[in-house]
């Protein structure tokens, strides 16, 4: 930690996206707010498409079995959750600190005629309204990086899964040493979108033994998601700008998009695929 790195809390993380409902309901990812997963640079899928993909690679990692009840912590608009649901079968539960989101994602489920198995419901990922052993997989797919601690919300995922039961998450990380220099630009540009320091690679099995769970496969997935995403999005958002500061708050707006001239590129930060599960009870 140094003195510049953030601290999100859900309450504000809840309001940030509240405001920026406008921008995610005309989503370049369709209800998705991830990154998609792209096969090489030549590979020209969509961004909806690609993110959908990257749902895929995150499915397959919690090995369900028929009749799974699954938790999405920092569900967004829901669409990995249903996907989830459409392709497994598994009943999910999602819970998100921004009360739009909780709305629109459950307008969704109902849409695709799934609101009998998913449903969303407002909760803090920090102290979640669930039995303890309650699920038999809980997924955070881009979230664990908004919340304030990494190690207290592994716990409280960890508490909720059934042992034996796994784990999937996606997670910032320190891909290269950030130098002082490049360290309050980093942390400013994170801090923007609510987003706590990058976490360590290394340190990740160990995090996630204190938080009583067992690393089952860490991998570095930057070269396919991050890269290729800052720079589509970043092509896709120029085409569509004026669209999307018609649905925002001008001072919200003004705080995400780039400054002139401002790069928002930062190699320094990669992106990890982690699987974990809660081991078998002595
Ligand atoms: N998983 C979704 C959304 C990712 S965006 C997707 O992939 O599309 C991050 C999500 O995490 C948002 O829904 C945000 O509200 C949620 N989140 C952040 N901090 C949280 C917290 N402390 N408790 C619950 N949800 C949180």
């Amino acid at each position: 930690m140094t003195s510049s790195s953030f601290t999100p809390v859900g309450e504000q993380v809840g309001q940030f996206y509240d405001q920026l409902m406008g921008a995610f309901d005309a989503s370049l990812y369709g209800p998705n707010i991830h990154v998609g997963f792209w096969d090489s640079q030549e590979d020209s899928t969509g961004l909806e498409e690609a993110a959908n993909r990257l749902t895929d690679m995150m499915i397959e990692r919690l090995q369900l079995r028929p009749g799974a009840r699954v938790l999405d912590i920092g569900c967004g608009l829901g669409g990995p959750a249903l996907r989830l649901a459409k392709v497994t079968g598994a009943e999910v539960v999602g819970v998100s600190v921004s009360l739009k989101q909780v709305e629109k994602a459950n307008l969704l489920a109902e849409e695709a005629g799934l609101s009998g198995k998913v449903s969303f419901q407002h909760g803090d990922a920090m102290n979640l309204p669930f039995d303890d052993a309650s699920f038999d997989a809980v997924w955070m797919l881009e979230s664990v990086m908004q919340m304030p601690d990494r190690k207290a919300a592994l716990t409280e995922a960890g508490r909720v899964l059934r042992p034996g039961g796994r784990l999937a998450l996606t997670d910032n990380y320190e891909r290269e040493t950030i130098s002082a220099e490049r360290r309050p630009v980093i942390e400013g540009i994170l801090k923007r979108y609510l987003t706590q320091s990058p976490a360590s690679f290394e340190a990740y099995p160990a995090m996630l033994r204190e938080a009583g769970l067992r690393c089952a496969e860490i991998v570095d997935v930057s070269e396919n998601t991050t890269r290729q995403s800052v720079r589509r999005l970043g092509e896709a958002l120029a085409e569509n700008m004026a669209e999307l500061a018609a649905k925002v708050d001008p001072e919200v707006f003004a705080k995400l998009k780039p400054a002139d001239g401002e790069n928002m590129e930062m190699p320094e930060v990669g992106y990890l695929i982690v699987t974990a599960r809660r081991p078998e009870e002595a």
